[in-house]
């Protein structure tokens, strides 16, 4: 027969080990399940500094820059002072690890079923645990309901910089090389790493299907080229591929498995990052968890009412984008680095709340040019939008 645990943790990212931490504050007993507990965490994860701070992480951060830029299609440049940072993910995950006092097991989770009594997770040697309510941080997922979830791609290198270069700045987003017509747009997100050295990534924000990482390559070596860096040396083993699935509508209330961080779609779906919000939106989850309330009590927690509506809002924007070219989508990013700084802020951050956004949103349409409002309209009126205003106005 198996042991029944109050609480399983799936998952041992940067989203499992945060709730593991929070809920070893808690007096239930829980058991965390990953498949290799101590696997280095690869990507070059960022985030921007205000979040740094409220989530108590500047001291985790291993390189910062106060402001970054944006530059549009025809190559204007705007510095944004917002403050980004790149987190030192050995550190951070050694701590993490230090400081969640569950029980870990090594195994990976090949099944969950449910019954009135609780989850039965299945493990991939045969071994079945049994929760009542189960934290499911295992990452994301590429498909929502069958049908395949737009994506971010990107491919990402760090190049030596040739005697003399000036390198480039800190830039979040860079439109000044066109995309071929009938393909994606992609930018270019370039950050100076080191002093002779520039970490370089292509990306496509979104795309459905996601548009192939090594098009992305091409399109780099391409845009390095013209930038006079095609000589540039890639360095060995700094490669990052990127596939990060955006959207999808939250998982259904009512279950005892509770989906958080990137398997419950709290990437952002106008962005694709996912720490700066999702650290603490696992700690709050996590704390619930521990107390040994219900299932709906920690599913309301990860997904609190006027979160669904502004994840919904946020969704009405990845719609947008996922309609636009090349040019429209520069000439979105130009105007909406042209609001007030507040609200850029509380945009890229997801830290206001629903009405805030709705109230951010329409500022957009209505200090926009006419070109962005004709489309952000015809967007208004598409069956996505409808649903939309359905979800805005009720729970
Ligand atoms: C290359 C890349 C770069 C990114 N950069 C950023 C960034 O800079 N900033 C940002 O905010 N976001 C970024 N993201 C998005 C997001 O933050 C990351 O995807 C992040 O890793 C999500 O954290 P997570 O803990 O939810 O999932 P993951 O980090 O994917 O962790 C999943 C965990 O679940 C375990 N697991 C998987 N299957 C099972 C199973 N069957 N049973 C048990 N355990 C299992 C895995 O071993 C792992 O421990 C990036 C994503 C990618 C892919």
């Amino acid at each position: 027969m198996s042991e029944k645990d109050s609480l399983l943790l799936l998952g041992a990212g940067p989203i499992g080990l945060a709730a593991a931490v929070e809920a070893s504050t808690g007096a239930t007993p829980f058991r965390c399940i990953a498949p290799s507990i101590d696997a280095p965490w690869l990507p070059n994860y960022a985030l921007w500094k205000s979040d740094a701070a409220r989530l108590d992480l500047t001291a985790d951060l291993r390189l910062a820059f106060d402001a970054v830029d944006f530059v549009g299609l025809s190559g204007s440049t705007r510095t944004i002072p917002l403050g980004y940072g790149f987190l030192n993910n050995t550190t951070l995950q050694r701590r993490l690890r230090a400081n969640s006092d569950g029980r870990w097991q090594q195994g990976r989770v090949e099944a969950l079923t449910e019954a009135p009594d609780g989850v039965t997770a299945t493990l991939d040697d045969g071994t079945t645990l049994k929760a009542s309510v189960v934290l499911d941080a295992r990452g994301s997922r590429s498909a929502q309901g069958g049908a395949p979830l737009p994506a971010q791609t990107a491919f990402g290198v760090e190049i030596e910089l040739p005697q003399g270069h000036p390198g480039l700045p800190m830039r979040f987003m860079d439109w000044s090389f066109a995309a071929p017509a009938g393909e994606p747009p992609s930018f270019l997100y370039s950050v100076p790493i080191a002093p002779g050295r520039l970490f370089v990534e292509e990306t496509v924000l979104s795309a459905r299907p996601a548009f192939a990482i090594e098009r992305l390559r091409e399109r780099l070596k391409a845009r390095l080229e013209g930038l006079g860096l095609g000589a540039a040396p890639w360095i060995a083993g700094t490669e990052e591929h990127c596939y990060i699935p955006m959207g999808g509508l939250p998982p259904a209330a009512g279950g005892s498995v509770i989906p958080i961080g990137a398997a419950a779609g709290w990437v952002h779906p106008a962005s694709g990052y996912l720490l700066g919000h999702g650290l603490g939106w696992a700690r709050d989850a996590a704390r619930v968890a521990a107390t040994g309330a219900a299932a709906t009590e920690v599913w309301q927690a990860a997904w609190p009412a006027d979160r669904r509506r502004m994840w919904a809002l946020y969704r009405f924007g990845l719609d947008l984008l996922l309609r636009s070219d090349h040019a429209q989508t520069s000439a979105f990013f130009d105007e909406f680095f042209q609001l007030p700084l507040d609200r850029v802020q509380a945009y890229l951050t997801a830290s206001g709340s629903a009405n805030e956004l709705a109230s951010t949103m329409w500022m957009l349409f209505a200090q926009g040019s006419w070109s962005l409002k004709r489309r952000l309209a015809a967007a208004g009126l598409r069956p996505e939008a409808l649903r939309l205003v359905r979800e805005l106005s009720g729970d």
